[in-house]
């Protein structure tokens, strides 16, 4: 039984057909991002238990979709089981991924929210009828569940990323066969604990650990898959899309970004610090959202250099766990040695390193703010997502090089726009190619609008109606004589 207050963390055991099952003998290790030591161990499954969980989903599925009022039910009784157990979920995230536990309470309460939007959403999944009769019939518009849902999570919101794709699923009337980044599988494990004491009927959520790579070939290549949902990087994305191609099955793919936060001369200089401060700290800087270039007014660069530098020497760094942390480590040395990478890169071509949040010990994982002032567009940041807490400040002269500048990615997930004038921020951001600008805020996603990439970053929206219609096929029904009730 989890939450226990004895084991603050879940067992961990792959699930499907409604039960937990022993798995392989092979385990990996979960570590503590902060210190490295090993804080589970966890089964290694591989394509045999990939596909018992999709068997189970099938059964599932066999017995027909939920009526929209059994949906709205288990959505808001998941929804509750968070709000419920805000605490012990936090303390899993936190323990696997190192976020400090204010922001993985904020996490717990964001999932929430997902299954609580796509309850609202139910409505507009009623059978639909057409008010003419095209061909003489009347017809039926019905929107059916897609089939079984793959979702394939990342560790920097292992909760919250479950929640975008879990809830618009159920909400479709797909059963799910779950796998979460081998970094950070216990909030997905914990969540299914709380699951199973739902008693639903069994195959609605199959959970499966180990090894991505087999796992994602064996539901990529099974025919009852029907959508893939998948959070992470481009290159894996890339790799599913080709997996998923033979079956033509449906894909909705969050894929990186490199989000750049503009800032021109006739902005709230302060207002913009504090944004892009709370927007790059979350999650240590690894989220797809995080202002990876801040692209500032040449004129304004100094002063606005100096505000975010004075922000920035008050941040308490450490364990996530510790009281009023705001910055907790990376995920793991890799991350870290990425986050290096970056900033040498950035200095080799000009930059000024105003502050150095490199780990002092080798192969450390607490990496403190780091402020770049004098970006290189050519730079390293601008071509790859740096996923720590690095704020890389480059100027442009105008608006006309902040938008080239902004658009010179392949990415578009998500941007930011800070300047006092409203015709420029509506011009500049219809002129953004990216899923998300924000306009005088650097605020990310939120479960009641669609979120998503263009580009090489993604397809799909996750949030609002979109993230259920994801999992949706429509099925239109013209009725002949004598079907019509
Ligand atoms: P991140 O940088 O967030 O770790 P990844 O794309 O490596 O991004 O991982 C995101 C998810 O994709 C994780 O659940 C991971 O296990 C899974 N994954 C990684 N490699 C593969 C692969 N070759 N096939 C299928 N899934 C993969």
């Amino acid at each position: 039984m989890w939450p226990s207050p004895i084991s603050p963390l879940p067992p961990s055991s792959p699930y499907w057909g409604g039960h937990f099952r022993a798995g392989p003998e092979a385990r990996f290790v979960v570590h503590d991002p902060w210190d490295g030591r090993v804080i589970a161990e966890v089964p290694r499954c591989g394509h045999d238990e990939a596909v018992a969980a999709v068997e189970a989903a099938v059964v599932a599925l066999r017995a027909g979709p939920p009526a929209l009022v059994e949906r709205a039910r288990w959505l808001q009784a998941v929804a509750a089981l968070h709000e419920q157990h805000v605490e012990a979920l936090a303390r899993v995230i936190t323990a696997e991924n190192g976020k400090p536990l204010a922001e993985a309470e904020g996490e717990v309460r964001y999932a929430a929210s997902f299954y609580r939007d796509a309850a609202r959403r139910l409505p507009e999944l009623e059978v639909r009828r057409l008010p003419d009769r095209p061909r003489g019939c009347t017809w039926e518009v019905h929107a059916r569940p897609a089939g079984v849902a793959a979702l394939i999570t990342p560790f920097n919101f292992p909760l919250a990323m479950l929640a975008k794709k879990l809830a618009g699923a159920w909400a479709a009337g797909c059963p799910v066969v779950i796998k979460p980044a081998e970094k950070t599988p216990l909030s997905a494990m914990a969540l299914v604990h709380l699951l199973h004491t739902l008693d639903l009927p069994p195959g609605w959520f199959n959970l499966v650990t180990g090894e991505a790579e087999a796992i994602g070939r064996a539901w990529c290549a099974h025919p009852a898959v029907r959508v893939v949902s998948f959070t992470g990087s481009t290159a894996v994305g890339q790799l599913l899309a080709a997996w998923c191609a033979p079956g033509v099955k449906r894909l909705a793919l969050e894929l990186g970004g490199n989000a750049p936060l503009l800032v021109f001369a006739d902005a709230d200089l302060d207002a913009a610090a504090a944004e892009l401060v709370s927007n790059k700290l979350r999650c240590a800087g690894q989220t797809c959202v995080c202002a990876n270039r801040v692209l500032v007014q040449a004129e304004v660069l100094e002063p606005f250099a100096e505000r975010v530098q004075r922000l920035l020497r008050e941040v308490k760094v450490g364990r996530g766990d510790a009281p009023g942390v705001q910055l907790g480590p990376l995920i793991d040395a890799r991350g870290a040695e990425k986050v290096r990478r970056h900033v040498d890169d950035a200095v080799a071509r000009g930059a000024a390193l105003r502050l150095d949040g490199a780990p002092r010990q080798a192969g450390g994982t607490s990496w403190g703010p780091t402020l770049l002032v004098g970006l290189d567009r050519g730079a390293l940041i601008g071509r790859e997502e740096t996923f720590g807490p690095v704020f890389a400040l480059g100027s442009f002269a105008d608006e006309a090089d902040a938008v080239d500048w902004a658009n010179d990615t392949p990415h578009g997930l998500a941007a930011y726009v800070f300047s006092g004038d409203r015709a420029r921020l509506q011009r500049v951001a219809g002129a953004l190619r990216c899923g998300h600008v924000g306009l005088n805020t650097a605020t990310g996603p939120t479960a009641e609008a669609p979120f998503g990439g263009v580009g090489l970053s993604g397809l799909g929206r996750e949030g609002g109606l979109e993230g259920v219609l994801e999992f949706v096929e429509w099925q239109s029904t013209p009725l002949g004589p004598g079907a019509e009730g």
